[in-house]
């Protein structure tokens, strides 16, 4: 057993002092902000914020944003507790665009900024993102899922790879790596910046690679 630690740990040093290339020039961090009530789930959840990052890998400069509130349809009108948790008013998302708009004008910046090619990859913090949220969204508006919005970085495995410790959520994960917490919970700009400095802070300490590891 101890020999088994002794070696993990050796080899995780030995890890630490290689330099590590990114197999992804740009990083596309993603978080979504849906639609809920308190306790109860509820049936048809809609996105109501679109927030996406574009870090550059070599710079650690977050290069381009697109970043985009979005009106529900099935159920227009937020919950008290949606608003609570979001910080998402009900003007916020009045005069917004509906899902499919905002779901052709993110492609048409995807596609003009070449970040559907090899050299990119989406990431999220867990799969809820683009496993349950876009495919549910998607269907409510007859849409296809796009393609290169099938594959990507689940946030947590690759901290949990890193630190070999599973984290609960990106508070937890703000907070083991000794990160000041910065902006709103729950507000998906500020959960995709503070995904931002999660990403530099596991590439950075922990030399880690940041590669796919989920699909749909
Ligand atoms: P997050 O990215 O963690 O801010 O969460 C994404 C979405 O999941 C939120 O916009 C809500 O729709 C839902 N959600 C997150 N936490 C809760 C909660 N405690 N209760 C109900 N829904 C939640
Ligand atoms: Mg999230
Ligand atoms: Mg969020």
């Amino acid at each position: 057993m101890a020999m088994r630690l002794m070696t993990g740990r050796a080899s995780r040093l030995l890890k630490r002092q290689q330099e590590v290339i990114q197999p992804f020039k740009y990083l596309l961090v993603l978080d979504f902000e849906a639609t809920c009530e308190k306790d109860v789930p509820i049936t048809t959840p809609e996105i109501i914020e679109f927030p996406c990052l574009a870090l550059n890998t070599q710079s650690w400069e977050v290069e381009k944003m697109f970043h985009r509130y979005i009106k529900p349809r099935v159920n227009p009108i937020l919950s008290p507790f949606c608003i609570e948790l979001t910080g998402i008013m009900q003007e916020t998302v009045e005069d917004e665009k509906h899902f499919p708009q905002v779901l052709e004008d993110f492609c048409n910046w995807v596609e003009r900024n070449d970040f559907d090619g090899d050299k990119s990859a989406f990431v999220t913090c867990g799969d809820w993102d683009l496993k349950v949220m876009l495919p549910g969204q998607c269907a409510i508006d007859g849409l296809a899922v796009p393609e290169y919005l099938k594959t990507w970085i689940n946030l947590k495995t690759s901290y949990c790879e890193a630190t070999q410790h599973y984290p609960r959520s990106l508070k937890d994960m703000i907070a083991r790596l000794n990160l000041p917490p910065q902006g709103r919970l729950h507000s998906g700009l500020h959960d995709s910046i503070n995904m931002v400095r999660i990403i530099e802070a596991l590439a950075k300490t922990y030399k880690a690679k940041l590669e796919l590891t989920s699909t749909c």
